[in-house]
């Protein structure tokens, strides 16, 4: 047969869905595994917005929507970019795409052309380098290790850029490793980004989940000029337990955000339809939203602190402290194997499942994620504890 396209070829397979897969076909096995690769909440959807999308589906909302999102939840989806951020957005500026990811896609293709470079500080959310690949353009890669905090100093993105550079791609709170940018750090990263007059795509996907007081800041509320070069992206999956639901937002100057529900017009059409009745519910209800986010935010954080405690008790184990998303992403480098390698022996010989840090472009690092029971946690860092003592 004729040989497959170079997108096919070239696309590497999620390294995260693919250990978390694997753990839970071990678990359906019967296997004692602990899971710490999965990329989402422990918890169900609220019900009050399963609710209000079971009563949209019975109510015959079951036909294609308009391309963007329903009209209603794009001007409540304005409405709290207006009272959270103070960041002044039409409802045209919206688009609600089906899932996170999707828009993460859509943003890239809006702006980078085949040529075009990309900046990705590494450790990087896996999809970004594909998704740039796939828009034809080069991702760039610069670490910001543990030493910076995970996070990329103005004096290293300075250092990357050329002539070629179209796009910087910023996702605080971070996957893979939880850390969270100071207002001050991000002003003058985003300050060297205008200077180049880049674009930025600003995925704060975790804007909610945030601990020890940090606050969400986005670049596209620091100047006129910084918010007509931004391209925030977030969505339901993550704040709201609904990864299931598949449901992502682009909040885009009105030229961008053309662009992306055009694109969507002609690669998916609209987000389920009757799920996004559950998405304006879970904006509308506020009240019962943030019981529910409170609740789920105080488990990851009780879980946050014990894990990053254990972790740290192990001698050749260093994690830092990171304050949001539900990730931590300790240094393994002292045990002197590659990270892959280390992942394969603990799940193999510990059945714990963790995604290795090569995976986000950070070799010698784990991501473990504590969106799971504090059960599963304590069992699995004693058993991470023990693969480590063998080790040594
Ligand atoms: N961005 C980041 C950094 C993520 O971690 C994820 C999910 O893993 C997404 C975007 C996309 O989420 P979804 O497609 O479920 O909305």
């Amino acid at each position: 047969p004729s040989p497959l396209s170079t997108w096919a070829q070239n696309i590497a397979p999620s390294p995260t869905l693919a250990v978390d897969a694997k753990a839970k076909a071990l678990l359906a096995a019967g296997e004692d595994v602990c899971g710490f690769a999965a990329g989402e909440p422990d918890f169900d959807t609220p019900d009050h917005i399963k609710e209000a999308a079971a009563a949209a589906l019975k109510s015959g909302k079951t036909k294609y929507a308009p391309t963007p999102g329903i009209q209603p939840l794009r001007e409540a989806i304005a409405e709290d970019y207006a009272a959270r951020l103070g960041l002044k957005v039409a409802p045209a500026q919206v688009i609600v795409s089906p899932g996170g990811k999707f828009s993460c896609y859509l943003s890239i293709l809006a702006v980078c052309s085949p040529g075009d470079e990309v900046i990705i500080p590494a450790p990087y959310w896996v999809s970004y380098p594909e998704m740039v690949k796939l828009a034809g353009a080069t991702p760039k890669f610069v670490l910001a290790d543990d030493t910076t905090g995970f996070r990329l100093t103005p004096a290293q993105l300075e250092a990357a850029i050329t002539p070629r550079t179209k796009l910087l791609i910023l996702n605080s709170p971070s996957n893979p490793t939880g850390a969270v940018y100071t207002r001050a750090e991000l002003e003058a990263i985003v300050e060297v980004a205008l200077r180049h007059n880049l674009y930025i795509m600003s995925d704060e996907i975790y804007e909610h989940l945030l601990y020890d007081g940090a606050k969400h800041v986005s670049p596209a509320t620091f100047s006129k000029e910084a918010g007509a070069r931004t391209i925030i992206v977030s969505g339901f999956s993550k704040t709201y337990s609904m990864t299931g639901w598949r449901l992502g937002t682009t909040v885009a100057p009105a030229s961008i955000a053309k662009a992306v529900a055009e694109l969507q017009s002609q690669t998916s059409s609209n987000a389920t339809t009757f799920a996004q009745y559950g998405a304006l519910a879970a904006l509308k209800e506020k009240e019962k939203t943030k019981a529910a986010l409170d609740a789920m935010l105080v488990a990851f954080d009780r879980r946050r602190k014990f894990l990053h405690a254990e972790l740290n008790k192990i001698a050749g184990v260093k994690c830092l402290l990171a304050q949001g998303a539900f990730y931590l992403f300790p240094n393994i480098s002292s045990f002197g194997l590659n990270s892959s390698e280390f992942c394969d022996r603990l799940l193999d010989q510990q059945r714990v499942a963790a995604v290795f840090g090569s995976a986000f472009g950070a070799d010698g690092y784990l991501r473990l994620s504590y969106a799971t029971s504090d059960e599963i946690i304590k069992k699995g860092v004693e058993r991470l504890a023990s693969f480590c003592a063998n080790l040594k």
